[in-house]
């Protein structure tokens, strides 16, 4: 057996070991094998196409000077491990909550690679002119397409994660920047796009002056799309970008497998790619929001700030009197968001829920889809320390409960927990399906300060008669509240 059909046979492998990973993904039970198989088909993936690369490349000659093969070689390799090296260093030493920012700066990366090869595709496409045969036309006009759409995605995905990673870390506002005619210059730069595409596939030559002029323009319309994409859209709609720029990255992934002629790059990219679009798809379903309005980035458009509204004043209880109210509960629903991450305190909370149950009290876990700054966060932080699944419940399967709910544990949410999202439709969170934990007999909220959430809105919540204040941070006061029960 040749060295071609063991790499076909590793790059089918790899990719069934890539959907077993997404299926494992999909559940807390079998998160972890999930990794496992996507850590195995990626070993498996980069042995084979570097023993490709090794039995393809011949020695080579570059502007008059020649090379030996394994110099190449010996660099690619080098990469990888200087890249797996920093990689494994940034996996060790990130904290939770610096983990959505983190994955948008790998983002950026599959974008900045895509733009690369897309380069060097139109670089290398100059030689097609002379090996192709009789119907190079055609051959030559799909490869300048693959060159031209790899590099607009790959640059949207490239400058779109920057914009992320610095809204997400917070370096950046979350709110929305609103240029006159947003909607204008996003359409706009597609309409550049598409004309632009279109001269220089139709071209006969790609690799001249004017060929990579026209690169260039496409290049830098895609780098500043990709900016005012993501600048544009507000705090509250960023859990539907992540996932975007998630799919994003897969399909500028795919483009570079159609230029690398990589089938197995093509599989992942698509992968990707699809179930990015997917969670997209459902997030904007739990958010209430369209679908294509998020692709468009036109997201925070009407809504106005509903920050000025005097809500009166708020209460406040201290930790022994919280102990003395859940002592008394019958039942408890705990809803965390961010600020329980930041706390790093999902083990008190889950040795809280411990002793509780253990006095017979009914607690149980309400999960907004948007909780924290990742798509299942809190899943994962209450799965670390061990709560049991069977109560951790979404949003939907909690809701109705309220009502019958002696006291409710909001510990560090903000957004997820407002109800100017169902009752201000000026509220730039409007129409966000939210925890109506302001329906139960009690609720008690941690956090630090008056401060708005991550959206910038001011909660009404936090002024209900039904609402006190625990100030402080949220692992403290778990902890304190531990001791008094
Ligand atoms: P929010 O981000 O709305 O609020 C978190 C709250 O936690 C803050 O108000 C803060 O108040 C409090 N907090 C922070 N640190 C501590 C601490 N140490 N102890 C106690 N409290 C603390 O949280 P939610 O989870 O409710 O909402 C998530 C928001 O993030 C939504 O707007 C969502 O759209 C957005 N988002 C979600 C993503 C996802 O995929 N899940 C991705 C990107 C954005 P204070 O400072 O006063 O303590």
């Amino acid at each position: 057996m040749d060295i071609n059909s063991i790499s076909i046979a590793a790059y089918i492998v790899a990719s069934l070991l890539f959907i077993l990973s997404l299926a494992g993904l999909s559940k807390h039970e079998s998160a972890k094998s999930g990794l496992t198989y996507g850590m195995v088909g990626m070993v498996i993936a980069l042995a084979a196409t570097i023993a490709v690369a090794v039995s393809d490349l011949n020695d080579l000659d570059f502007a008059g000077v020649s090379f030996n093969k394994w110099l190449p070689i010996g660099l690619l390799i080098a990469a990888v491990v200087v890249g797996g090296l920093i990689g494994l260093w940034r996996a060790k030493i990130v904290e939770m909550t610096g983990m959505p920012e983190l994955i948008a700066l790998l983002h950026s990366f599959v974008g900045l690679a895509a733009v690369l090869i897309g380069w060097n595709g139109a670089i290398q496409g100059a030689h097609l002119h002379d090996v192709a045969p009789d119907d190079q036309g055609a051959i030559i006009g799909i490869h300048a397409a693959e060159v031209a759409i790899g590099i607009f995605i790959g640059a949207v995905t490239f400058t779109g994660s920057i914009i992320a990673n610095l809204k997400l870390s917070a370096k950046m506002k979350s709110a929305p920047l609103m240029l006159p005619g947003k909607n204008f210059i996003n359409v706009g730069s597609i309409v550049v796009f598409a004309v632009l595409t279109g001269v220089y596939v139709a071209r006969d030559d790609h690799a001249d002056t004017t060929g990579y002029i026209l690169l260039a323009v496409i290049t830098v319309v895609a780098l500043l799309l990709g900016l005012h994409l993501v600048a544009s859209i507000g705090g509250g709609d960023m859990p539907v970008v992540v996932s975007m720029l998630n799919s994003y990255s897969g399909w500028a992934a795919a483009a570079s497998g159609f230029l690398l002629n990589n089938d197995l790059l093509i599989v992942t990219g698509a992968l990707v790619g699809s179930s990015g679009a997917y969670l997209s798809y459902i997030m904007c379903k739990a958010m209430n929001r369209s679908f294509i309005s998020v692709i468009a980035g036109g997201f925070g458009i009407v809504a106005g700030p509903s920050d000025d509204t005097d809500y009166g004043e708020h209460r406040e209880i201290q930790s022994d009197a919280a102990a003395e109210l859940l002592a008394g509960a019958k039942s408890v629903v705990i809803t965390p968001g961010y600020g329980m991450a930041v706390a790093q305190a999902q083990y008190p909370v889950a040795d809280l829920t411990a002793k509780l149950r253990a006095k017979g009290v009914d607690v149980r876990f309400g999960i907004h889809p948007v909780a924290g700054r990742l798509p299942g966060h809190m899943n994962v932080l209450l799965a670390e320390a061990k709560v049991p699944y069977d109560i951790v419940l979404e949003m939907d399967e909690v809701n109705d409960d309220f009502p019958e709910t002696d006291v409710v544990l909001v510990i560090g949410a903000n957004d997820t927990v407002n109800p100017a999202a169902a009752e201000d439709p000026s509220s730039p969170i409007a129409g966000m399906p939210v925890l109506e934990v302001w329906n139960a007999k009690d609720v008690i909220v941690f956090k630090r300060s008056m401060a708005a959430g991550y959206a910038g809105v001011q909660n009404p919540l936090f002024f209900r008669d039904n609402t006190q204040m625990l100030f402080g941070d949220a692992k403290d006061r778990v902890e304190e509240i531990i001791s008094a029960l």
